[in-house]
């Protein structure tokens, strides 16, 4: 990044004093949350309508690539979890091939991220994100797999965080973006990025936005189907962002796969069906009720749905090794 781009990113950043202040208060809503995490909502539970997965006419080939680890207590990750272990967390992107398109879900991270995108975000976020040193760059990544930018028709992040877009900074800046209009409008209005989003891997680039206008999916309200065969299927995981989307897969080796973002950041959040702790679920999920509504969709989910949630270290490993 340029001192320029550099310059341009850091005036857009929310101030440091508003930032300390909402850490201080989702740190101090932590403890009693550790004891008493929220309920679960029995009557949105029992009120979800739950479809079947839909057909599919053809199938995608999916490619996981591990890009950065970090980890985090686990009591945090979910809420009231009795441990006091932490958690595996990992940073990915998924390389998805449709016979009419190669994209990218979630351009993970570029090479040097700590340098080049990191001190973008407000004091203290980057000390509550960083990952562990190096990271694989995309660039690099696609490399190992005979790939270059170019070869890529568009990519889809299923939110706008900076650990999701990042290396987008290492492809093509003519490389549309396929997005939720509602996703573009938080993260890109505004004087200020949201906290979470930094704006110099997104800046002049080539965005191409849409509305979920489909039909409802397995227990999401809304959809869209992207080649029109039900192999990609996009679906709304708002809460965490305003935009927030999964992407679900029918895959050339018979399994459905839905790659959940950060809905959730560990499958344990599904299968308890728990928040965020306050810390960090205050900090980066924007509307909290709407992203606990979507993990009760997330957990109401007929079996035979692989959930891949954006960070799960122990599910992208274990696809990772089906690559
Ligand atoms: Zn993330």
């Amino acid at each position: 990044m340029s001192d320029s781009h550099g310059f341009a990113a850091r005036a857009e950043q929310t101030p440091t004093l508003s930032t300390v202040l909402r850490c201080c208060a989702a740190v101090a809503a932590t403890p009693a949350r550790l004891v008493r995490p929220r309920r679960a909502d029995r009557g949105l539970l029992a009120g979800l309508t739950v479809l079947d997965p839909p057909s599919a006419r053809t199938t995608v080939q999916l490619t996981v690539i591990r890009q950065g680890d970090m980890a985090a207590p686990k009591t945090i990750v979910a809420e009231g979890v009795r441990s006091l272990r932490s958690l595996p967390l990992t940073m990915a992107a998924f390389l998805v091939e449709h016979p009419k398109g190669r994209f990218l879900v979630d351009p993970a991270l570029c090479s040097k991220v700590h340098d080049r995108v990191l001190p973008e975000l407000p004091f203290p976020i980057p000390l509550l994100v960083a990952p562990h040193k190096p990271v694989l760059g995309l660039a690099d990544a696609l490399a190992a797999r005979g790939l270059a930018g170019g070869d890529l028709d568009f990519v889809i992040p299923t939110h706008l965080h900076w650990d999701h877009v990042s290396g987008l900074l290492e492809l093509p800046t003519s490389m549309p973006i396929r997005l939720p209009r509602a996703e573009h409008e938080w993260a890109m209005s505004g004087a200020h990025a949201p906290i979470g989003v930094a704006r110099g891997p997104l800046r002049d680039r080539a965005f191409d936005l849409f509305d979920l206008d489909g039909p409802p999916v397995l227990t999401f309200p809304r959809s869209r189907d992207l080649f029109g065969d039900g192999s990609v299927l996009l679906v709304d995981l708002a809460g965490h962002t305003p935009g927030s989307i999964g992407v679900l897969l029918a895959v050339d080796d018979g399994s459905r796969v839905l790659l959940a973002g950060d809905a959730v950041w560990s499958k344990l959040q599904i299968d308890l069906l728990r928040e965020k702790a306050p810390m960090p679920g205050q900090i980066f999920d924007t509307d909290r009720d709407a992203a606990f509504t979507t993990v009760h969709r997330l957990h109401a989910l007929p079996p035979g749905i692989e959930i891949i949630a954006g960070h799960d270290h122990a599910a992208i490993t274990a696809r990772a090794a089906r690559n």
